[in-house]
């Protein structure tokens, strides 16, 4: 058996941060990751300014990894369109290279980074726990950092609906539809969901859905399928597919709680993080940074020894406002009759996009960034002083 301090299960985002800022803070750990090598995940990969501030701080530069700028959002449904330019810098950036780069940092920095091991199980051993490996391997630890993203781990309860599904597929777009998206991300609302499109590094356009399960029942991982539908869904939506083709061969899918949610537990000297911690509505692109934040938290403070229950109390605080907002905000758009009032209010008046945006945002980032007061660099009064 091998023993480590701290053992992350999970090499995306969540799991890469924690395991960066373990490595800064000169802890002993492994990261066990089950893809072999660099993937797809489904993602809008907008890339908001607290997610570019934890990056920034964990040494990864966005922009020399080829992100573009996103300026403007736009949502529109069959009839109507809303504008408005964003609150805050943010960018678009595949998670292919984006996890990639995070899981590069973390080994670059002297993590032991184990890429195509899959962590089967889980148990708790006294104050430890004790993980078994597909390859065979059994990794004993101190410390536990879970990071498996949507999909659970057996030895640890866990309590979650899964009644959407994400859809992804990267086109590759026509000249006048690359010139129309540059610097905008768009979200369409349709009745059973909505979607995201922007441009990715290269030129390439990622479309990202969030439909009720019996829709992707139906559509499957088929392209052409899942095209009809959208096209049916929202006329604007269809009209930027007609000029766009598919990258891959298959649709990627990955099935998500409806709603936000914020997990309750804590204590045990286990660390959930990212969205085992809490699961934000996507359209509010914020995902990624609970993920980095969550994971840079939960690697404080284990450097720091202040305990799980610390721990887990301030990534409630940390998810809290935004969650429930966005929760609210998801709820509502759900209703055919107050999608289309909302809408309509937020095509004449502007300023209405630009408040929502800045209701869900991550609470201690400000416009350009981080608030100046702060001395630590994540928000204020999120971590309660050390005991
Ligand atoms: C439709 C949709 C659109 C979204 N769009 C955006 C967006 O535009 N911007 C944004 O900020 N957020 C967005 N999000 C949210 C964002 O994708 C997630 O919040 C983020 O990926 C969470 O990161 P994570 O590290 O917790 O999980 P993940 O990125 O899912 O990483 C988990 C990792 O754990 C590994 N793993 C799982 N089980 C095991 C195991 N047993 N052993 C070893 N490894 C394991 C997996 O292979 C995976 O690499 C979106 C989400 C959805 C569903």
């Amino acid at each position: 058996m091998r023993r480590v301090d701290t053992l992350v299960v999970g090499g995306g985002p969540a799991g890469a941060a924690a395991a960066c800022e373990l490595a800064l803070r000169d802890c002993d750990t492994i990261l066990v990751e089950r893809s072999g090598g660099p993937h797809h995940k489904v993602c809008g990969e907008f890339l908001s300014v607290e997610t570019l501030t934890y990056l920034r701080r964990l040494g990864v530069d966005a922009m020399t990894l080829g992100a573009v700028p996103v300026e403007t959002v736009s949502i529109c449904t069959d009839d109507r369109v809303a504008s408005a330019s964003l609150p805050f810098h943010a960018l678009s950036l595949s998670r292919y290279v984006l996890d990639g780069a995070l899981l590069q940092r973390a080994a670059d920095l002297g993590v032991s980074v184990q890429r195509g091991v899959l962590v089967r199980r889980v148990e708790r051993i006294g104050r430890g726990w004790i993980a078994t490996c597909d390859d065979g391997a059994i990794i004993g630890c101190n410390h536990l950092v879970l990071a498996t993203g949507k999909v659970g781990l057996r030895g640890i309860e866990d309590t979650r609906d899964g009644s959407m599904v994400g859809l992804k597929m990267h086109l590759s777009a026509a000249a006048d539809l690359r010139h129309e998206l540059a610097g905008r991300v768009e979200l369409f609302l349709f009745g059973r969901g909505y979607a995201g499109l922007e441009l990715v590094e290269g030129g390439n356009a990622n479309l990202c859905c969030l439909v009720e399960r019996d829709v992707a029942r139906s559509v499957g991982t088929d392209w052409n399928r899942l095209r009809t539908f959208l096209a049916i869904a929202n006329d604007r939506l269809g009209m930027r597919l007609s000029r766009a083709e598919p990258m891959w061969d298959r649709v990627l899918a990955v099935t998500c709680p409806q709603g936000g949610h914020l997990n309750r537990d804590g204590g045990g000297r286990l660390y959930r993080v990212g969205d085992r911690a809490a699961h934000i509505p996507p359209f509010t692109g914020d995902g990624l940074a609970i993920a980095l934040g969550t994971g840079t938290l939960a690697a404080t403070c284990i450097a720091e020894d202040r305990g799980a229950a610390d721990y887990a109390e301030a990534a409630r605080r940390l998810g809290r406002r935004p969650v429930r907002l966005a929760g609210l905000v998801s709820r509502l758009m759900a209703r055919p009759a107050v999608r289309r009032m909302m809408i309509g209010a937020a095509s004449r008046i502007p300023a209405l996009t630009a408040t929502a945006v800045r209701g869900t945002r991550l609470p201690g980032h400000r416009h350009g960034g981080v608030s100046r007061k702060r001395s630590t660099w994540w928000p204020e009064g999120c971590l309660p002083s050390h005991r």
